[in-house]
Parts: structure tokens; sequence; C-alpha cells
């Protein structure tokens, strides 16, 4: 007894001094750090590594789980005492920014957030995030007297490990420097995006990845001071560190471009000494909220982006085109260098990060008080899902006239507001980040931008909106859940309007679940409903062979929130009978999705995560090298997602696709797919080429060398909004007025379509309502094509010139490729 007691008062002993030697990053891992690549798994190790070792100043914290079941994790690092009150800390905080209620009891601490990797293949940031723990941990500990240092190792596990995986299996041993070697040249899709190629720095506002989502959960848990998103750029570009260029958005406060000056001007210092280059004030602005610097500005912070030479052509070590060898080790020093500048400049100015982050959350001096929002019931849930996301409040309308600038005309007008209608407010703390996103169009103070330059939200979710000067005031919003339709064993049948997303997950469902399924080319009155195009009709007799027929349908609309309205005859009042040959059958299209070279992996991704995560219907990649092998006449419908298909279309697979079309099948073209067919025989699809003024011509042989970057801008649409007439009796078009806000993302524009349907279009002199168009870009868009569908035998070709997956984040327009593969001529042939 006594003996086995002391054994284990000696294994204490000997763990708790293992525990307390915490080791180097090299030390841990069994090499130099920077002479490989860490697997994630290995990195997430060291992090635990170091929270047993110092766990009194080091807490680690799940957050979430990547879709390849990677963890994502937080490391709080901090003095004793600060680790030991870090739930005070975040409440003084949250009652400082007005988030949580209550004064707080101190605010001397400053919140600090480094995110690292957040593109996979920007690689060396994750390796520097380990030697920046160990260092604030060894060498730096004064600073964490006064800062709470927050580090996300890594954000994007998935990417990091697709291109840590890819490296590891290519590189050479010793490393090649020579830039055109396998080991520099990534293939297709590359190690940037995460597991749907999503780019998570696109994704802040959004939120459409679980990435993006369970990090706002943490974030808005902390709002910190300060935050560093770690990034990658070209060999030959040597470092970029904030302050940030212009454009700036207009609610940045003077604050925050000052301090983002003082944090530059520390790591200048670092550099300087070290004779390293860096550059500032260049290329990246602070305009589009979704990046990891403008989205953290919004809520308050300052947010910065870094950005070292090396990205995924870089490897363990390059030749640059300056004759210098660019390795791991340079690209990781550097980062860790900026990663504690950042801490030790917010050390030092902790007091004053407190009293001036608490003034960003005033809010009273913002033009419009209050955003509301009339539509469609599945559209306005579908908003407030994505307020929830950023922890914004907002109401439901008492009622009575609101009027402001309508977002429907571009000009003040009024709106009947009624009880279903959303009040989103900027007299909250997060007043600013509602401005962002909802305001009809922000200001630019530059028209050179890194980014898209609107994207304000009625127009992305389609909803009528009015911005108002005064406060709208609200009663507490209820999400109010649809009862349970009630099955009706004597219905001749049951329908189903046609109008969100929500409608279509409901018909991919009754689809798997082998129900037959109608839908209505023309609106009918029934029992004294009315029901327009594109209503849903699933009647008894086509679906005798479904057991439980009523019940199971009953149970699939209730999970969809769906209301199934049940008909006694299909003998209608007015408008087609049930029988008619406007009535047709959905044909339960089998879908394949072009992936691989020539199609942008960000398209082809937000397809696929289309497709798998909000539609919930089946589709099949199929590769481009092996389209010319693939057995078409297999599926009904082919997407060819954006791309840069070059030399792709040759003749043979262009025969191969007519062929297919010609025989019934749908093919779906996406912005820079149309390239492909633009201007060729048999596809009817031409380009808007209007002609250059001889004046212009002359002007244009006079611009300056200087002056020729600035000038190319009257040539560019860099993501701005476009009011487009609509054919809603057109089936693509179901669901949808006729008129629909598009995203144009660039200037390539096509005529109408001479012999086919023009389904979304823009006509005489378009005006951007919102967001930056060059003049001459406008000029080429009089008259010009938005989506249209062309016939070809008994196929047809759909052309999408607007990009409605991009970010995933254009809500409103999803029901037009929805529409597409399951209205949009659905013959019943057989291929
Ligand atoms: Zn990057």
């Amino acid at each position: 007894m006594y003996k086995s007691f002391a054994i284990v008062i000696a294994l204490l002993i000997s763990l708790s001094s293992v525990a307390q030697n915490l080791q180097s990053p090299s030390q841990f891992l069994g090499y130099d750090l920077g002479t490989k690549f860490s697997r994630h798994h290995q990195v997430i190790d060291y992090f635990k590594h170091v929270a047993e070792a110092k766990s009194q100043q080091v807490k680690l914290e799940s957050y979430g789980e990547t879709n390849e079941r990677r963890p994502l994790m937080l490391a709080y690092v901090s003095s004793e005492e600060n680790l030991k009150n870090l739930e005070t800390i975040r409440e003084n905080n949250l009652k400082n920014a007005g988030v949580l209620n209550g004064k707080p009891t101190a605010n001397t601490i400053a919140i600090v957030w480094l995110s690292y990797n957040v593109h996979g293949n920007e690689a060396s940031s994750t390796e520097a995030s380990m030697r920046t723990i160990y260092k604030l941990l060894t060498e730096k500990q004064a600073w964490l007297k006064n800062t709470v240092v927050i580090i996300d190792p890594c954000i994007n596990p998935d990417g990091r490990d697709r291109y840590v995986n890819w490296y590891n299996e290519t590189a050479s041993v010793p490393y090649d420097i020579d830039q055109q070697a396998s080991e520099h040249n990534e293939p297709w899709p590359g190690g940037r995006p995460n597991h749907y190629l999503f780019d998570l720095n696109r994704d802040w506002a959004w939120a459409t990845q679980v990435e993006s989502s369970s990090r706002l959960k943490a974030y808005n848990k902390w709002l910190p001071h300060i935050h560093v998103d770690f990034h990658e750029q070209g060999i030959n570009e040597p470092y970029y560190f904030a302050p940030a260029a212009e454009p700036f958005h207009e609610i940045i406060s003077d604050w925050q471009r000052d301090f983002q000056t003082q944090i530059g001007k520390n790591h200048a210092t670092y550099f300087d000494k070290e004779g390293w280059l860096y550059f500032t004030r260049e290329r990246f602005d602070l305009l589009y909220p979704s990046y990891g610097d403008t989205y953290p500005t919004y809520m308050g912070a300052i947010g910065m982006t870094y950005e070292q030479a090396g990205h995924g052509r870089a490897g363990l070590g390059i030749l640059n085109d300056e004759g210098d060898v660019l390795t791991l080790v340079d690209r990781l020093t550097h980062h860790t260098t900026t990663g504690l500048s950042t801490v030790e400049i917010s050390s030092k100015n902790a007091e004053k990060l407190n009293t001036e982050f608490a003034k960003f959350f005033n809010n009273s001096g913002l033009k419009y008080k209050s955003y509301v929002l009339k539509g469609d019931t599945d559209k306005i849930n579908s908003l407030m899902t994505l307020l929830d996301k950023h922890e914004i409040s907002y109401g439901y309308a008492q009622g009575g006239k609101v009027s402001g600038y309508n977002y429907a005309t571009s000009k003040d007008g009024q709106l009947n507001a009624s009880s279903n209608d959303l009040v989103v407010s900027t007299n909250q703390p997060k007043g600013k980040m509602v401005k962002v996103l909802f305001e009809p169009n922000a200001k630019l103070s530059d028209s050179l931008t890194y980014d898209i330059t609107a994207w304000s939200i009625p127009y992305a979710y389609g909803l009528d909106a009015i911005a108002s000067k005064t406060l709208i005031p609200t009663n507490t919003n209820k999400l109010k859940s649809i009862p349970r339709s009630i099955s009706n064993s004597g219905a001749a049948g049951y329908v189903v309007s046609w109008n969100s997303m929500k409608d279509a997950q409901f018909l991919a469902d009754v689809l798997k679940g082998g129900f037959k399924v109608r839908f209505t080319e023309k609106p009918f009155t029934t029992q004294g409903k009315t029901y327009e195009r594109g209503s849903l009709i699933i009647t008894r007799g086509d679906n005798k062979m479904v057991e439980d027929f009523d019940d199971k349908l009953v149970d699939i609309a209730f999970s969809h929130q769906r209301t199934l309205n049940a008909v006694s005859s299909g003998f209608s009042t007015s408008g087609p009978d049930f029988g008619s040959p406007d009535i047709k059958l959905v044909n339960p299209p089998k879908i394949a999705l072009l992936s691989g070279d020539y199609t942008s992996s960000y398209s082809y991704g937000e397809l696929w995560h289309f497709f798998e995560q909000q539609l919930g219907y089946p589709v099949t990649s199929i590769n481009t090298n092996n389209l010319s092998n693939t057995n078409l006449s297999k599926y009904n419908v082919l997407i060819m997602p954006n791309g840069y298909y070059g030399s792709f279309l040759n003749d043979a697979i262009s025969e191969k696709l007519k062929n297919w079309v010609s025989a019934g099948g749908k093919l779906i073209a996406i912005d820079g797919a149309l390239n492909s067919f633009a201007d060729k025989e048999g596809f009817g699809l031409k380009r808007n080429t209007p002609e250059e003024s001889t004046q212009d011509k002359e002007d244009n042989r006079r611009i300056k060398y200087a002056d020729r970057e600035r000038d190319y801008t009257k040539n560019l649409i860099t993501g701005a909004i476009f009011k487009s007439d609509v054919d809603n009796t057109h089936p693509m078009a179901f669901g949808y007025s006729d008129n629909y806000f598009t995203l144009k993302l660039g200037s390539s524009s096509y005529s109408l379509l001479d012999n086919g349907y023009n389904v979304a279009y823009l006509g005489d002199n378009p005006k951007n309502v919102s967001g930056y168009a060059g003049r001459d870009a406008l000029k080429k868009l009089d008259n010009s094509l938005i989506f249209g569908e062309q016939r070809l035998g008994s196929g047809s070709l759909i052309y999408m010139v607007d990009n409605i997956m991009f970010r995933s984040f254009w809500e409103n327009g999803k029901l037009f490729l929805v529409n597409s593969i399951f209205f949009v001529n659905n013959n019943l042939h057989e291929l």
C-alpha cells in the first residue's frame, strides 16, 4: 500500500516535470521548423503540447470541424492572471462594445487575434504560428501582462493538407529551386480553397462554409481589437503589410487608419534592421466586407492583411526572378516577426485600443436608421439566418407607410409595411456592419479596387426594401412555423406554390422519394385559389405506385415547411386542368457537372456545394480530361461552370456536345464557358462589340504611361448591380417577377438571341444601380443578354452570362438554375 502510493507520487512528480518542459516547435516536431511542411495534425499536436506544458497561460478550444473532419482550434495565450480571468476580460470587452449590457469592471487588456493559413497553399504562416506561440511564452512574456492573444493556427486545414500532401509526394530531395519543376506548379484545383473549393477569405460576410460559420461564433464571442490575416503573394513581391490601399470604406474611423499605420511602422523597424524589403498602401484595399481584414474592421477591430512572398509556388525553396532563393525558413521568419510586432505594439497601446474600440460602436451619425424589407417569407427567413450568424438584431415592422430610398426604383419612395416585413436598424452595436451590408451603394473613394464593389443585401436576396432616415419601431421577431398539412385521402392531388429555394429543396426530395411531379406552365385557379406558373402538382393518379402516398408527402412537405394544398378535382375553375399539355411532368434529370482543368475551381466548387449542401440533388462530376470518352447519353443535363476553356472545345468535343444537345440534352453554360460558344456556328450566341469611334481611338493613343492603369478602369465592371427585364412566362424564370437585379462580375456582353428565348436581359442605356461600371463597359451593355435559352434539335443550350453562384451569396439568382434543370424544355426524350 505504502509502496504503491510512493510510486504514484513519483509518477506524478515526473509527469509534472515533463509537463513543465515547454519544447520549441523544432524539438517537438523532430526537424528544424521550415525544413519540412508540417501536416495539420502535427500542428494541432504541438499546440496541445504547448497547452499542457503551459496550462496556466494557454487554453485550447475547439470551435468546429471541417468537411473532411479536421479540427478547428483556437489557442488563448496570456499571463497566468489574465488566463484565470479570461471570461471576465471577454465580458468586459463586449460590455465596452455595448454588445453585453452593463459597465465593464476594467478595460486595460488588448485583445489580438492572429489567423493563419486561410489560403491552404500559403503554407508558411501555420509554421509561423508555432514559432509565434513559443516566442510569446518564452522571450515575450512581458507583453502578455496586458494582452490576450488568440491564435488560430490554421483557418483552412483541408486546403492546407491538400497542399502539403501534394508537395510532400511531389518534391525532390533536396528540393529543386527551378521554377519549372513540378513541385512549384500545383495541379487543379490547388490548395488555396477549402473542401468545396471556396475561397475562405471571401466568405466572412456570407459564411456559406462550415469553417466561416463556426469561426464567426467564436469571433463574435470576443470581438478582438486587432485581427491579422496571414497570406502569401507572388514569389517576387517581398512582403506587404498594412496600412492598406484606397478605397477604404467610409465607416473606417480615423483611429483605425491611424493605428494601421502605427502597426506598419513598428514592423518596418524590424524589417529595416534586417534589410528585408516590403511595401504598404498598395493593392490591398478595404472595401468588400467578406475579407479577413475588412470584416473585423467593420466589427470594430483594426483588421490587417500580411502578405509574404511565396504562395503555392514556393515550396521549401525557389529561385525568384531576381536571382534570390526564397526559402520556407525565410517566409515563416518574416511572418513570425510581424505577428510578434503586432502583439508588441498592441500591448504598448492597450488602454488606447480599449477606449477607441468603445467609440467605434457609437452609431448615432449614420444616415440610414432602418432598413425595411418586404418579400416572400422564405427569402425573409433565409436573410434572418444570415443575420443570426453575425449576431445582428432585427424585428418585424408594426405596419404603416415607410418612406425613404426605394431599392426597386433607385429613388425616394414609399412602402406599405406589414407585420411580416423585416426591419434591420443601425442603432445597435453592429450598426456599422448593418450599413455596410444593406446600404444601396457603398461610397467608392477610388475605382481601382481588388474586388467587387456591390453586394447590397436587398438585391442579393430579392427583397423590396426602403432605407429610412428615421428609426422604424419593431415588434420582436418570432419565426413562424408552418403547420403540418393534413393528408386528404379524397384529394385528386396536392398543389405547392413555387417561389424559393425551399420549394426547390422540397421538389428535389419528392423526386428522390420516387414521386411523379407535374408543374404548370400557365396560371390556374381551383377551389378559389390561383396558382402561378411553376406551381407543383402531385396527383394521386400519377403516384399509384407510392405506398402511403398522402402521409409520405405530408412528411416531406412538413420537413421543408411547405404547405400542401389539397385539391379535390383535376378540373380547374380557370386555366389548365391537371391533364392539360400545359401541365407537364418533371422528368427527373440526371445531371453531370464538368470539373478539372479549364474549369474555374471556384465555380465548380460553388455548384458542387449547391447540389450537395443546398439543393440536395445528385450530380455526377466529370473531369474535362475524360469528356471525350464519356458516354453523355447517360445524362439529361450537363453544366459547364465558369472557366477558361480556351482550346478545350476543339472540333471533336464541339461536335459531341452538339450531337448530344440535338438528341435532347440540356447544356447549361455559365459565365466564361460562354466564350466557347460565342460567334460559333450552330450556337446562336454573339458577342456585343460596339465600334470604337475615331475620336476614342485618337484619345486612347495619347494616354500617358503613368495613367494607363487608371484609365483602363473605364472598360471594367468590378462587380456592379443592374436591373434586368425578365420574361417570367418562360420556365427558366418561374417564381420571379418581371425584374431581376443581377450582379455583373465583368464587362463581357452578348447580344440578345435572334432565334432563342431572351429570359433576362438589359435594355437601352442600362445603368448600374450599385457598384462601379466604367463608361466604355456600360456602352457595351446596351440590349445585352443575361440569361437565355436556345433550342438545338430536341435539346437546349442555356446561357447564363452572369454567374448566379458566385461565392454562393446571391440568393435570389439560384432559382434560375433550378428552373433550368427541372422545367426548361422538360421533354421526355430518351437519350
Ligand atoms: Zn492569401
